[in-house]
C-alpha cells in the first residue's frame, strides 16, 4: 500500500515508499507520469516525511512546471500500460511484443506512433469486450457493439441501441479504472442518465467506483499527453 500526503495549495499529491535500502529521504518526479514519490527508510515518520516533503516544494513546483505538455513516444522512452510504465524498444516481431516491463515494436521511430496506437485500440478492444459484456450481463442486459475512439472530453459513451464506446487511451490507465469505465457504461443500459438510481446501480457493480472516478479526474489528462 502507498501512503499519499498532499502539500502546498493547490495541492501536489506525495507518494511515499518505503524501501529497507533507502537510508535518507529522496524526492523524484516521474517522467512519464508526473508521479511525485518520495522514498525514505523503513522505519522513518511519515510526518518527517511531509516535512521533507514541504520544504522542497518550490523545487516539486518548479520541476512539475517545467514538464513537456506534451509526451511523444520514443526509444528509450516509455509509455503507460495499465496504469505502469514500460520502457519503449525497438522489435522486429510483427505485433508488439510486452516481456518484462519491456514493450518491443517493430520498425522506425517514425512509425512508433501509429504502431502503438494501433497496440492501444488492440488492447482497449479486448478488455472492454470481456469486461462491459461482463457488467452488462450482471444487469442482464446485452452489448450490441463496442467501438473505440479517440475522445477529449469523454472516456465512454452508450447509445440507446446499446452500442458503448471507449476511448481506447484508457489503455494506459489502471486496469481497476479501466473496470469502472466499462461498468460505468455498461449502467447506462439500464439508466440513461447520472440520476441517484443510476449511481446505485454502478455502486451495485462496482462497490469501488468512487476511488476510480477520482483518478480520472485528478489523472486522466495524462492520458492525453501522448501524441501519437
Ligand atoms: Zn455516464
Amino acid at each position: 500500500m502507498v501512503e499519499i500526503v498532499q502539500i502546498g495549495s493547490p495541492p501536489i499529491d506525495v507518494h511515499l515508499r518505503r524501501s529497507t535500502r533507502a537510508r535518507r529521504f529522496s524526492l523524484r518526479i516521474s517522467n512519464t507520469s508526473g508521479e511525485v514519490s518520495l522514498t525514505m527508510p523503513k522505519r522513518a515518520n511519515a510526518h518527517a516525511a511531509l516535512l521533507f516533503a514541504s520544504d522542497n516544494e518550490g523545487w516539486l513546483r518548479q520541476n512539475l512546471e517545467k514538464r513537456p505538455k506534451q509526451v511523444v513516444p520514443v526509444f528509450g522512452g516509455t509509455l503507460l500500460l495499465d496504469g505502469a510504465e514500460v520502457l519503449l524498444q525497438q522489435g522486429t516481431r510483427r505485433s508488439p511484443v510486452l516481456a518484462n516491463g519491456i514493450l518491443a515494436v517493430a520498425g522506425q521511430e517514425e512509425a512508433l506512433g501509429a504502431r502503438l496506437r494501433g497496440y492501444l485500440k488492440t488492447r482497449a478492444r479486448d478488455r472492454f469486450s470481456v469486461t462491459a459484456q461482463g457488467y452488462a450481463q450482471q444487469l442482464g442486459q446485452e452489448v450490441s457493439r463496442i467501438t473505440l475512439r479517440d475522445t477529449r472530453s469523454r472516456w465512454g459513451s452508450c447509445t440507446s441501441d446499446g452500442n458503448l464506446m471507449f476511448s481506447w487511451r484508457l489503455a494506459m490507465a489502471p486496469v481497476s479504472v479501466q473496470n469502472y469505465v466499462a461498468a460505468h457504461e455498461a449502467c447506462h443500459l439500464i439508466e440513461m442518465n447520472h440520476s441517484p438510481a443510476y449511481w446505485r446501480l454502478v455502486e451495485q457493480v462496482f462497490p469501488d467506483y468512487k476511488n476510480q472516478r477520482n483518478w480520472l479526474k485528478t489523472h486522466g489528462s495524462l492520458l492525453h499527453r501522448y501524441v501519437f
